[in-house]
């Protein structure tokens, strides 16, 4: 994803904001206690979107007649690349936040090896001072567009209050996307006990997109309870006007599996397919040297991809029912999950809580499905065997 991105990024057109101050865009502190919202906004330095939206958003606080308990707080996440207008400079802000970089980060003698690992620091501080400040409980914002076009879409780590807080939020949500990337912001703070949630918000550069960003940001403050009342202009109509946004598309879907490629694979993605999009049982989605990729059944295209090179061709997702959901959170909630390690070639690893090693011969019997049920999404290949670990709950 990482390579498709970098080569995306150099067609994509944004504006750099040579005028942004410093990190902090925003904070509002309301007269009583409460909850804590973070949003960070662009992470990616040509994804400014977000910041526009935040600016509205104190705008239309600083005017009066919004109610706030708790703190909102925005900050720039990688501010030398968006005064630059440029994805990052030196690495993805968005991949280094893995605990054992972070380690690395705080232990002494450790100096900056280049721009993002300076930003990662002052990023790092700011959301810790945040947390530090907090009087409630803190839900963070992760703030992005896109390069590709199409509906907005809100990604998120599957555990269950993030499954529910997502749910506020009248657009696809996508579960088990943000398990296919490693070292995201928003995971190390789920670890640290915050609700976390990803928007992509439009495509860079399409005045949609703030609007989009501006309308989570309202429906977060409320759902975060930092403002009452459903009946807010801005709540009612970033509401309307996102869900009109989603059209025909499902509110939940999840992702069943990565077409993983190479460039010897030559794959070729038939054109048509948007951010996300439907696609029937046999329909034809792309082509590569060893013929066509069809549909295995009705379902769903996620990120397709049509420029340059990258690791990955397209997720392939499905809807998912009201009450699958239900049936996997009554699951979740009775720890049914502890009776995994009964089959057949699955082991609990004894290092980690949250991951269990499947052996090769095992893996042929135990369907993944039955792991995401629980939530263990992330799969990766550890020494010839299948690790799948989710996030805590
Ligand atoms: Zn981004």
């Amino acid at each position: 994803m990482k390579a498709r991105r970098r080569v995306l990024e150099t067609v994509a057109m944004t504006a750099p904001i040579p005028d942004l101050g410093g990190r902090e865009i925003g904070r509002h502190v309301g007269a009583g206690p409460g909850p804590t919202l973070v949003a960070v906004a662009g992470v990616h330095g040509n994804e400014p979107a977000g910041i526009e939206a935040a600016r509205r958003v104190f705008a239309r606080i600083e005017r009066g007649g919004v109610a706030v308990r708790g703190e909102l707080v925005v900050l720039a996440g990688n501010v030398g690349a968006l005064k630059r207008g440029v994805r990052y400079e030196s690495k993805d802000l968005n991949r280094q936040w893995s605990e054992a970089r972070v380690a690395a980060l705080r232990s002494p003698g450790w100096a900056p090896a280049d721009a993002e690992d300076r930003e990662q620091v002052e990023l790092l501080g700011a959301i810790e001072a945040a947390l530090g400040r907090a009087r409630g409980p803190v839900t963070l914002a992760d703030l992005h567009t896109s390069s590709a076009s199409g509906v907005p879409f809100v990604l998120f780590g599957d555990t269950l209050a993030q499954r529910r807080f997502v749910g506020a939020f009248p657009l696809p949500v996508i579960i088990g996307l943000e398990e296919q990337v490693d070292g995201a912001l928003t995971e190390y703070w789920t670890r640290r006990g915050c609700v976390t949630f990803t928007v992509e918000g439009g495509q860079h550069g399409d005045p949609a997109s703030v609007d989009s960003l501006e309308s989570v940001l309202w429906l977060a403050l409320h759902e975060a309870g930092l403002i009452e009342g459903a009946a807010l202009p801005e709540v009612r109509g970033g509401y309307e006007g996102l869900d009109a946004r989603r059209g025909d598309l499902p509110r939940v879907l999840e992702v069943v599996s990565r077409r993983a490629i190479t460039a010897e694979d030559t794959f070729v993605m038939e054109p048509g397919f948007r951010n996300i999009a439907r696609a029937r049982a046999g329909q034809l989605l792309a082509r590569d040297r060893r013929g066509d990729i069809v549909a295995p059944y009705d379902g769903v295209v996620i990120l397709p991809l049509y420029q340059g090179l990258g690791s990955d061709g397209f997720f392939w997702g499905r809807e998912v029912s009201d009450a699958r959901l239900r049936a996997s959170r009554v699951l979740r909630r009775w720890g049914v999950d502890r009776l995994l390690p009964w089959l057949p070639g699955v082991a609990r690893d004894p290092e980690r809580a949250t991951r269990f090693v499947v052996h090769p011969q095992g893996a042929r019997l135990v369907p993944l499905g039955v792991f995401h049920i629980f939530g263990y999404r992330r799969v990766r290949e550890r020494g010839g065997a299948l690790t799948v670990e989710r996030q805590v709950d």
